[in-house]
Order: structure tokens, then sequence, then C-alpha cells
């Protein structure tokens, strides 16, 4: 049998975990688990570039991905879920991939502009935030990943990671493949507000949330604008609202939107069925979460087995770097 592919993917650890995460990132994450060996990283030296001045919460929120990661179905008998500050491959490595990555590459980068722009309420004119991409790159190519499942947001930071590998190879001889964008086919979920449902812009769903707060959220979630009173025929098509029935409660979206359009029923209502909806397609995700707060010796267990077992083969890459760099 050909050797399985392998895969590399991790989330940043800046903050809850949300809806976005779960049919962007971590369902398709699920999915791949039979067809490739994966590594699948909480990524919590990432986080602490924008969490540096609060770091007490990123061990905390660590765990917390942990539980959402297996609660989300990936399996650490299949997988291999890791920290990724308990693994110092990926530093020594990033080291050494920057003596090699021109500013411009990182300058340039359409995500690094975004974030400066968006997030104004801590300063990240850093150096390590300008080198996110050669940290990202580190965590890809010490595991000799070929794939990369990420949102298309990613796209330009797997380019750089193609890029360093493309370089290092030409300069000390062909050690790392050039990974490759997996592409998440799910568009990007919208939050609250409308904007991309994201953990730094406050407009998300968490899985940690409560029933209670999913209720009290989804029942202040912006709805078409022009639709004033209940009476009014509604436009699915312009609501947030009917896109998470599309996603959470596909068999009753189109019935939901003839109801809208007729104005056979108010926000308030559609919104009210809609959360009931949504947690009942998120109730055995919920009741996984339980049984994991209930014995952390579990998830404890999970990321010391992934740890040792990231360590292997990060080490095993990291003596191959060392002797094509410094010769053996
Ligand atoms: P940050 O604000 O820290 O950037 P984020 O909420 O955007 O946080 P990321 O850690 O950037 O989350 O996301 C990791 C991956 O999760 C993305 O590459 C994407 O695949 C997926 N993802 C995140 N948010 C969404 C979303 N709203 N819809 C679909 N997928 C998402
Ligand atoms: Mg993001």
């Amino acid at each position: 049998m050909a050797k399985k592919k392998r895969i590399l993917s991790g989330m940043r650890v800046s903050g809850p975990l949300h809806l976005g995460h779960l049919v962007g990132a971590l369902l398709n994450w699920a999915a791949l688990q039979k067809e490739y060996e994966c590594f699948y990283m909480i990524a919590d030296w990432h986080g602490l570039m924008s969490e540096y001045e609060d770091p007490k919460r990123v061990p905390h929120f660590a765990r917390e991905y942990a539980i959402d990661y297996i609660a989300s179905g990936l399996d650490s008998e299949r997988s291999v879920i890791f920290i990724q500050s308990d693994v110092l491959q990926h530093a020594e490595l990033h080291l050494l991939l920057s003596t090699i990555t021109p500013l411009g590459w990182l300058e340039r980068c359409p995500t690094y502009k975004e974030q400066k722009e968006q997030i104004q309420d801590r300063d990240l004119n850093t150096y390590a935030f300008l080198g996110y991409p050669v940290l990202q790159a580190a965590d890809i190519l010490v595991y000799r990943a070929d794939y990369v499942p990420v949102g298309d947001d990613q796209v330009p930071h797997i380019e750089i990671a193609r890029e360093i590998a493309r370089r290092f190879n030409h300069l000390y001889g062909t050690v790392f493949p050039e990974p490759q964008a997996l592409l998440s086919k799910t568009p990007r979920l919208l939050g609250l507000d409308r904007r991309k449902m994201s953990k730094s812009y406050d407009n998300f769903i968490a899985l940690a949330d409560p029933p209670q707060t999913i209720r009290q959220k989804i029942a202040g979630m912006f709805t078409d604008p022009q639709r004033k009173r209940k009476s009014d025929p509604g436009r699915p098509q312009f609501c947030n609202v009917h896109t998470y029935y599309e996603i959470f409660a596909p068999d009753e979206a189109p019935e939901v939107a003839e109801k809208c359009r007729k104005a056979l029923w108010g926000c308030t209502e559609c919104k009210a069925h809609l959360a009931e909806r949504l947690l009942e397609y998120l109730a055995p995700l919920i009741s996984k979460r339980n049984e994991l707060l209930a014995n952390p010796e579990l998830v404890t267990e999970v990321l010391k087995k992934g740890a040792q077992r990231a360590k292997e083969v990060a080490e095993a890459t990291m003596s191959q770097v060392r002797s094509a760099i410094f010769g053996a």
C-alpha cells in the first residue's frame, strides 16, 4: 500500500474556538483523517504574538482547544494532536529559516497588512508578528507535510512556506517537500455582526458557549436591514440568519425562507427557532465536551502522546536540517 500523504494544520491560540472553526476547519480535518496521516497542532506560540500582554490565558485556551478538537471528531488514535510549545524543534527551525527569509516576503504579506489595520486594541508592531509566516513555515516543514488544509485567508502564508522550502533546498540540498494548501470548500461563516466570524472581533458563537448564551447571541444577530416590521416581507438571500439555517438545519431552510418572504413569521421567532436547531446540531459535540471536562486526565494523556510522536518526527527532520546546513 502506498504511504499515506502527511497533513499538518493548526489553530492559533488567541481566544475561544467558534462555529466558523467548526464548519470551516475542524469538520474537514476530521474527514481528512481517513485518507492522510494527520498532525493537528494547537499553536500556542502563534497565539502569544497577539496575547503577549496577557499570556496567562494562553495555556487555559490551549487545553480548551484540545477539548474542542477531540469533541469535533479528531481522533488521537489516528492523528497526532499536540501543543506547539511542547515541541521545541519548531523554535529551532524557525530561527534557522529566519536567516534565509527576505524581509520583503513578509512585509508584502496581505494578512500582515490586514491584521495590523483590523486589530487596533493591541500593538502588533513586533518582530515576531512580522515573522509569523516563518514560524508557520517551520510548523509545516518540521513534519515535512505534503498538504496544509486551510481557509483561503491562509493561502499567502502557505505560499511563503513554499518559497522558504524552495530557498532552503536550493541553498543546502533537498530536505523539504513543497507543502501545498488544501483549500476548505466551506465559505466563510459570518459572525453575529455580519463581518467574518473571528475570535478577534467578538462576534462569535464559541463551541464552549453554554446553551443559554447561544440563544442570547442568536437573538441578537443582524437580519435583513430592510425588514423593519414583522408584516414586511423579508429577503432571506440578504439575511445571515438564513445562511445559518442552510448550514445547520438545511432540511428546514426552504420552508423558513418561504415563511420569511411571505412575512408569516417575524425575525424574533425565526431566530429563536434557529437557536434550538443549532443546539440540536451541536448536541453530540456538547456532550463529548462535557465528558472531557469531567475527565481532564483523558485530555492530558492525548496531549502527552501527541507531543511524544510529534517530537520524534520533528527531531528526525532537524537532524537532517542540521547536517544539510553545517555538514555531517
Ligand atoms: P484570528 O482573529 O485570531 O485570526 P480567526 O477566528 O480568524 O482568529 P484563525 O485562527 O485565523 O481564526 O482560523 C483558523 C482557520 O479556521 C482558518 O484558516 C479558517 O480555515 C478557519 N476559520 C476561521 N474563521 C472562520 C470562519 N468564520 N468561517 C470559516 N472558516 C473559518
Ligand atoms: Mg484569522
